[in-house]
């Protein structure tokens, strides 16, 4: 889809702004001093602030405590946004007024696309079923100069990838594994669309300036192990909420070493441990990749900036730059890595693989086998997996499980196609799906008869195994891995089967054994530029262009603004629910068939809280109407929630810890808004989503005591003590809740926050959508 030679100001587009941001990074140094060594993920953030004094020296003792202390306040170079979530983002960017964004932007329909058959069959239905909205966004689009990818040209991360990511840039994305574009050297993070709306209307975007994970890595990988087994190692070490607040930077000898999409696919499951982004230096490899898909004139760019002399090595780190933790890997003892089931911090190295199967009792056989995705379609893992179905055919072995392959991106497979990789990979028995997200979004229609419910795995080389993501059914095991053992293994169909060592049966009687995958870094010739119907819309404004919503759709609706905060503190709030275990964005807004209502509040609202366990039960999806009279009514979250709202009665949620993990999908956070929370309690809170919480003017609070947690819960009535004064006073000041226990009593529990004073200012006026559109106009 990328033009062979991208116009002048295309390219102008494409190239960070590296002379400003050179000047800006000097004037860092100045107010930090210049024996102050900087990380790459400094140099890049602070580089792209608005004010650079203001925040590099409040809150952070002279410029000593930056980490975890300073609010940065950030302006973006680029947005990026896929299907489901740019709708919602959108829809609120048009209630701003202006004419067009005020940063390049990009749309990606990649999340509403399903795969079931085939590209050939799933794009044209997916199309035809999804026509109302993809309609819309282009329209949208079109209308203030959003460059528009139409279904079919490839996931977000991997266009991304391929157009848009370059050295030293800073972006936001409307998904959490935004993060991808550290592989080749950009500050990419993962946001809700109120977020992305500040970078569109030009407002700085607030984030705490994060602390920094240092990840060295030494010697060389080898053999079976890929660039993938260093991130899943890695959340073995860190677990789902060890990155919290931290950009992961990883740095040491390593770094030369490893292609750049295999940095993109480290830098994208970065979100699994919660990082805030993760990043890589300049490399070699990052400007091979930029001539490969046809951006040399970026890479010149990079190039003529990385001058040490020129620039103070804008995109390295500074020699003895000091990292918060430091955690080393040697990639030449790496083993590949499987990690899950339900979690990706589950890790277990394939030589332990077996026994775990056994202790474990996981299923002995799975299914089916899928690789590619946003996470590892590179023509690397292509062609690695390719040189493994090569063998196997030549032994005259077909996959024992259904095999799947989903490249990234239009560019991605129209190279693969020119290769005949996919061609082998079709002979083989595999299928090629669509350039989109299909199974790893859920948009997964399984024809092998696993009834919902049956217990059962799948190998996959995604990023995510959260229970019911793919196919809908929460009994499905869906072990990670990379692209190369994923494909092996589907060769036996069999969870202990190791292909370092195990063999398997051949029609001739001759045990198989497979030898070490190899594979090409980077097509000769550079990648093939695909179907031109597949090719982004410019991103030129047209104000006279119609932007089409149906007044009757059930898919699309105008968003109305919330209501402001009352003048005072909260009263008989009343708790809905008390949520037991992990409770991620999924949980929360789930995905997969709700998908189409993702622009659409007041439907997709029915799925608020549907698969949260009520504490007290141990029940999915079961909330008791405690203040019905009589034996207290049990009915769905969703509809006790709408119940509740229209009495007028608003509410709140208490949660244990790390409350909406998993992605910023600021749904999550506009439903229970919407239905009438105006409160979430929890041990924790993953960063997004806290932020996505506050942008839309619920109030998150942490208790100061976990043990507190205890003492509240469903049925209870609250009153906020202090709260009003605090967002008053921009964030400062204590905050307890005065809890009316449902059997009679009453308990005082003190919580902490993290609300800045704009933050305070988006709770007061109900979002942050509602402060905006009052200051612009
Ligand atoms: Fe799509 Fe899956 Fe990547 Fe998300 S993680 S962008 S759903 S392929």
């Amino acid at each position: 889809a990328t033009p062979k030679t991208l116009a002048q100001s295309d390219i102008a587009l494409r190239t960070p702004p590296y002379q400003h941001l050179i000047k800006n990074l000097k004037s860092v140094r100045r107010i930090l001093g210049t024996r102050r060594q900087l990380t790459v993920a400094e140099k890049t953030l602070y580089s792209h602030l608005h004010n650079i004094e203001e925040s590099l020296l409040s809150n952070t003792q002279n410029g000593n405590q930056i980490r975890g202390n300073a609010t940065l306040k950030l302006k973006p170079d680029r947005v990026a946004m896929q299907d489901a979530s740019a709708q919602m983002a959108l829809l609120q960017f048009m209630s701003c007024g202006l004419l067009s964004t005020a940063v390049p932007t990009s749309i990606h329909c990649d999340h509403m696309i399903v795969g079931e058959r085939g590209a050939d069959v799933d794009l044209p239905a997916s199309i035809t079923g999804n026509k109302e909205v993809f309609d819309f966004l282009e329209s949208a689009a079109k209308k203030y100069g959003i460059e528009f990818w139409p279904p079919g040209a490839g996931i977000i991360h991997q266009t991304v990838l391929e157009n848009y990511a370059a050295p030293g840039l800073m972006m936001l994305g409307t998904d959490s594994h935004t993060p991808n574009a550290g592989g080749l050297g950009a500050i990419a993070i993962g946001v809700g669309g109120a977020d992305a709306v500040d970078a569109m209307v030009d407002a700085p975007w607030e984030l705490k300036a994060p602390r920094i994970l240092g990840v060295r890595l030494e010697q060389q990988l080898s053999g079976w192990t890929a660039p993938k087994d260093v991130i899943m190692k890695l959340a073995g070490l860190l677990t789902v909420r060890g990155g919290t607040g931290f950009i992961i930077e990883y740095f040491g000898p390593g770094v030369e070493t490893i292609s750049c999409t295999g940095m993109a696919t480290i830098c994208n499951m970065g979100a699994e441990v919660g990082a805030t982004t993760s990043i890589f230096p300049y490399t070699k490899s990052m400007r091979e990749y930029l001539k490969s898909t046809h951006r040399s004139r970026v890479a010149r760019h990079a190039d003529g900036i990385r001058d040490p002399n020129a620039v103070s090595h804008l995109l390295s780190a500074d020699p003895g730059a000091e990292y918060d933790e430091v955690i080393t890997i040697d990639l030449s003892t790496l083993e590949p890595h499987i990690n899950g089931p339900f979690t990706p911090d589950l890790s277990t190295p394939l030589s332990q693989f077996k026994d775990a199967v056994k202790v474990n009792e996981w299923p002995k056989s799975f299914g089916a086998g899928l690789i590619g995705s946003c996470t590892n379609s590179s023509y690397q893992d292509m062609t690695r997996a390719e040189h493994l179905v090569k063998q196997a055919s030549a032994a005259g072995l077909k996959p024992k499980a259904d095999f799947f392959i989903t490249p990234g991106s239009e560019q991605i497979r129209a190279t693969l196609a020119a290769g005949e990789t996919l061609e082998t990979f079709s002979s083989a028995g595999g299928t090629v799906l669509a350039n989109a997200c299909g199974p790893c979004i859920g948009q997964w229609k399984r024809t092998d008869g696993v009834s919902k419910g049956e217990a059962n795995a799948i190998f996959s080389s995604y990023n995510r195994n959260f229970k019911g993501r793919n196919d809908g059914n929460p009994s499905t095991m869906n072990f990670l891995a990379s692209p190369e053992i994923v494909t092996a293994m589907s060769y036996a169909g069999s969870t202990t089967f190791n292909p370092l060592t195990d063999t398997l049966p051949t029609p001739s009687g001759t045990p198989f054994q497979f030898s070490p995958p190899s594979g090409i870094d980077l097509p000769k010739g550079g990648f093939a530029q695909g179907n031109p119907e597949l090719a982004p819309t410019p991103g030129v404004p047209d104000s006279s262009h119609p932007v089409i919503i149906s007044p009757t759709s059930d898919r699309l609706a105008v968003l109305e603004p919330f209501a402001p905060f009352p003048t005072g503190e909260l009263q008989g709030l009343r708790v809905l629910y008390k949520v037991k275990g992990q409770c991620t964005t999924d949980t929360i807004s789930a995905a997969g068939p709700w998908l189409k209502y993702k622009g659409h509040l007041p439907n997709i609202s029915a799925n608020t809280l549907i698969g949260a366990v009520n504490a007290e039960t141990g029940e999915t999806n079961v909330a008791y109407d405690h203040f019905d009279s009589g034996e207290p009514p049990k009915s769905a979250i969703p509809q006790l929630a709408e119940k509740w709202k229209g009495q007028g009665k608003e509410w709140m949620v208490v949660a244990e810890s790390n409350y909406g993990e998993g992605s910023a999908r600021e749904h999550a956070a506009l439903q229970p808004r919407y239905l009438g929370g105006r409160v979430i309690v929890a041990k924790s809170f993953a960063r997004i989503h806290e932020t996505n919480l506050k942008k839309q003017g619920i109030v998150p609070l942490v208790f100061e005591n976990e043990g507190d947690y205890e003492e509240i819960g469903a049925g209870d009535v609250v009153s906020t003590v202090g709260l009003y004064d605090m967002l008053k006073n921009g964030g400062k000041g204590d905050v307890s809740l005065r809890v009316d226990k449902r059997g009679g009593g009453e308990k005082i529990i003190k919580f902490k926050h993290t609300i800045s004073p704009d933050q305070a200012g988006f709770i007061l006026a109900g979002s942050a959508l509602n402060l905006m559109a009052k200051k612009l106009g």
